[in-house]
């Protein structure tokens, strides 16, 4: 049997491209592998995914306890002041401090029931054989004549057949830690530069608070094992700690958040989408939502089998990267106490790596 259309990856994008293509009456071959009982970090969701939730019919998701509104955003980032960016004034409305695996869990289930055809398996492979693709899984191949790369930062499809641009080496350390006494703590989100990097912070809708520590991969960093030590070193991250007696829960990770891209985002017989399209660094909280608007359009297009529609698809993406990479400039030019730090001088050179090809992060 030959698929008119395959989805590679279960994450945020893959779900909503095969959700898109399902409430299209098109029964995609969805093919993820079921997400680990372990914590996904990223949750800090835009107020701008609100009206693509919408469209989608999924905003009701939002709705649940298990997901808080995002009112106070504090940050000490170009002084030691810690600033207050409250939710009130944002037209758009509050974030929200997502529980990220039920969020992905519930877009999942609505994508089945709307008539997505879910393969949980792991994709080893990936060829072109004249007007189709072989996927192979371990349970067996699957053949489709048209492929959405939702596979995150791997770009498993995209990355061979399309350059892949790198603008850092971002990467995160993160833990969750658990307080007795979580039920008084203030549900804020702190961020706190310092000179290896920036450190945040947030408390999830149940008590428990996500800790992450950036630097890049290529800089002296301390071991992922000392992500608490280090973590009580800090200004108001480690007083908002000892004030309520968080204590580390989980066991510290790391995981690449570094800015890439793919140029073109589409090739013949493919689009790339999410994190596989363009990943960015997760400070401009943009990640969800774009994977959101990526996976929509991407998909739209498709449906409407318009090769124009997919072309302004992958120039919007690119468009969209150059708007990133400006905003990412102006925000990182505005901590300036560190001169001599690598990880904040290269971030006021401009970026000029992300002009080039490199390899993938
Ligand atoms: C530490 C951290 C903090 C972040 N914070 C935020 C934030 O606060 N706000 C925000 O908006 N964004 C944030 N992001 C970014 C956000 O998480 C991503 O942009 C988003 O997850 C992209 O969704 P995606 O579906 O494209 O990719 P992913 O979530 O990476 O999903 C990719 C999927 O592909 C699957 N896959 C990979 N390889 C294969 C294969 N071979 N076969 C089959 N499936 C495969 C994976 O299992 C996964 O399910 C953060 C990211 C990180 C890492």
């Amino acid at each position: 049997m030959i698929h008119d259309v395959a989805v590679l990856g279960g994450g945020i994008a893959g779900a909503t491209a095969a959700l898109r293509l399902a409430q299209a009456g098109l029964e995609p071959a969805w093919i993820a592998p079921t997400r680990g009982d372990g914590f996904k970090p990223g949750e800090h969701l835009s107020a701008a995914a609100l009206p693509l939730l919408k469209a989608l019919g999924s905003d009701a998701i939002l709705r649940s306890e298990v997901h808080r509104h995002a009112h106070g955003t504090y940050s000490a980032w170009g002084s030691d002041t810690l600033v207050e960016r409250n939710a009130i004034v944002q037209l758009e409305g509050p974030p929200t401090v997502l529980d990220r695996g039920a969020f992905e869990d519930a877009l999942t289930t609505q994508a089945i029931t709307s008539g997505a055809q879910r393969i949980d398996q792991t994709v080893t492979e990936v060829v072109v054989q004249e007007d189709r693709w072989r996927i192979e899984t371990l349970g067996g191949a699957i053949a489709a004549r048209f492929v959405f790369d939702a596979t995150g930062r791997k770009a498993l499809v995209a990355s061979r057949y399309a350059t892949r641009f790198q603008a850092d080496k971002l990467a995160c350390q993160y833990a969750l830690f658990a307080a007795p006494d979580a039920e008084s703590a203030r549900p804020v989100t702190l961020i706190e530069a310092e000179e290896r990097g920036w450190w945040y912070m947030s408390l999830l809708a149940d008590g428990q608070a996500v800790l992450n520590f950036y630097t890049d991969t290529d800089l002296p960093c301390f071991e992922t094992s000392d992500l608490e030590t280090q973590a009580r070193g800090t200004t108001a991250i480690a007083t908002y700690l000892a004030d309520y007696g968080y204590r580390m829960s989980s066991r510290p990770t790391r995981i690449a958040t570094n800015s890439t891209w793919i140029a073109p985002a589409i090739g013949a017989g493919w689009a790339a989408i999410g994190d596989a399209a363009a990943a960015y660094d997760p400070l401009s909280s943009h990640g969800m939502t774009t994977a959101l608007w990526s996976a929509m359009t991407a998909a739209d297009a498709y449906i409407a089998r318009s090769r124009r529609k997919m072309q302004d698809y992958a120039d919007n993406v690119a468009r969209g990267v150059q708007d990133y990479l400006s905003a990412r400039s102006a925000v990182y030019a505005r901590e300036t106490r560190w001169p001599d730090s690598p990880f904040w001088a290269r971030r006021r050179a401009n970026l000029h790596a992300g002009l080039a090809p490199a390899a993938a992060g």
